[in-house]
């Protein structure tokens, strides 16, 4: 298998630091609002690679954390007047709702920033014992970027040329810092901020450390791969290596893998050009597993347009492969079991080739575009080469290869029903809060809407029950 490593810029064949093993981290999303559709893009292609190197037989150990503490989540608390945790613990449980759509596997650990300042606390001791990070007077550490000769390594980009990413850096005790490069590690709190007793000042952690703090507890020192957005690579990363190599003095990753950024329309997503759009938005155009074959169907570091054709393209394609699926269970109902024909054994054949084809487009750095074509492929040939007549092992062997190569994908094989207790339970809430607000003219029209579904409502002591008419 071969990886494209950002560090070397090079296709590396993939050598597991230990054998049938993998290790990897992905920098996962800041929880303050329901996650959009660049945030699917790393959560969906990794999930993949997982998936593949599973299929592949290894054993996968993948982390991916919360970032429940930072600038954004504090602000939304703000707006909400309630705790910070609330906002967080709220959107991590929406976030795992859209991955559960996106069919992407949880991790094997999920850890959570504020969960891990313990472990933060001592790294960053660590780094100023040994003379990586210094602490000003208002209590603000810094990592002393010089004291690491190696930074810029993965970004290739010269510490001189870092003059224009330090916006973001500037932060309390900026006056005091001794570089300008210099990036923050532990920061003072403020008025109604959470904070954290610590050696240096109550405050709270910079974002960079939590990556290599987790990172190191749940996978160790080195790991195999770790992954992310391009948006990652500077400063994100570069941070990670500078602290954790500095702790181990060993290298942190072997391969580090990054994926291009989704353009909306071939615009760049952001909100001030009101382009943004949430996973949850789109799961009430589409199964969200459609967004998933959109995202496989282009290579992950080519740049990816998001436009309706597009989507409206990913829909067709499902369709064309559940189509598949149903037509393969169907023939399985009564086909009989006999010898296959010559015919079916050269179509054996032709699978076998096509299942290669799948392995050596996602050997060759995970080209799910090329490796979903050879699943089309299959399509194609289960469509036309099985029919009533057919063996029962042969329609067996397309539904069971499918099947495989659509879980790699992450692809459910069958329809997914929207359960009709989940719909109904939304409208029964939405009255509900129709209610408490005095808008009884809408609370009417849903129990009519629900009628028409065939649902009757007894408002009752308890709340408010329904049964089937
Ligand atoms: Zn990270």
């Amino acid at each position: 298998m071969k990886i494209f490593d950002t560090m070397t810029r090079y296709k590396e064949e993939f050598v597991p630091l230990e054998e049938k093993k993998v290790r990897m981290y992905v920098c996962g999303p800041t929880v303050y609002n329901l996650i959009h559709i660049g945030n699917a893009r790393p959560m969906i292609f990794f999930d993949t690679v997982r998936r593949y190197f599973e299929y592949r037989g290894y054993d996968v150990t993948y982390v991916s954390n919360f970032t429940d503490v930072d600038d954004k989540i504090i602000k939304a608390a703000k707006e909400e007047g309630v705790d910070a945790s609330v906002i967080s613990e709220r959107y991590i449980e929406e976030c795992k709702k859209d991955m559960a759509g996106m069919n992407i596997k949880p991790a094997t650990h999920h850890p959570r920033a504020t969960q891990e300042i313990g472990g933060m606390i001592e790294m960053i001791q660590k780094l100023i014992e040994n003379g990586h990070a210094y602490v000003v007077p208002d209590g603000t550490v810094y990592y002393r970027v010089s004291s690491f000769p190696e930074y810029g390594k993965l970004s290739h980009k010269k510490v001189e040329e870092n003059q224009s990413g330090l916006r973001e850096l500037k932060v309390s005790g900026e006056k005091d810092k001794a570089d300008p490069n210099d990036f923050v590690l532990w920061k003072p709190k403020k008025e109604g901020e959470p904070y954290w007793d610590s050696p240096w000042c109550q405050g709270r952690p910079g974002w960079h450390i939590e990556c290599s703090v987790m990172s190191k507890k749940y996978l160790g020192e080195q790991i195999d791969i770790h992954g992310g957005g391009e948006d990652l690579i500077f400063p994100h990363h570069e941070n990670e290596i500078a602290q954790s190599e500095a702790v181990s003095g060993r290298m942190f990753a072997k391969y580090w893998m990054h994926n291009a950024f989704l353009n909306i329309d071939h615009v760049k997503m952001s909100k001030s050009l009101g382009n943004f759009k949430t996973v949850r938005q789109i799961s009430e155009q589409y199964d969200l597993q459609v967004l998933r074959l959109f995202m496989l169907s282009a290579h992950y570091r080519s740049p990816l347009n998001f436009s309706r054709e597009m989507m409206d393209g990913a829909k067709a394609g499902l369709e064309r492969i559940l189509t598949a699926m149903d037509h393969l269970r169907e023939v399985l109902l009564s086909a009989e079991e006999k010898p296959l024909s010559p015919e079916e054994q050269s179509g054996l054949e032709q699978l076998a080739a096509l299942a290669g084809k799948f392995e050596a487009a996602m050997d060759d750095d995970f080209n799910t575009a090329d490796g979903l074509s050879a699943v089309y492929e299959i399509v194609k040939c289960a469509n036309t080469t099985v029919n009533e007549n057919s063996a029962k092992a042969y329609a067996e062997a397309m539904k069971q290869k499918l099947e495989v190569l659509l879980d790699v994908l992450g692809i459910l094989p069958q329809r997914r029903q929207l359960s009709l207790d989940s719909r109904v339970e939304a409208l029964i809430q939405e009255r509900q809060e129709a209610r408490k607000n005095k808008n009884y003219a809408r609370a009417d029209e849903i129990r009519e809407e629900l009628a028409a579904m065939g649902i009757l409502l007894e408002d009752g002591k308890e709340g408010v029950k329904w049964k089937r008419a």
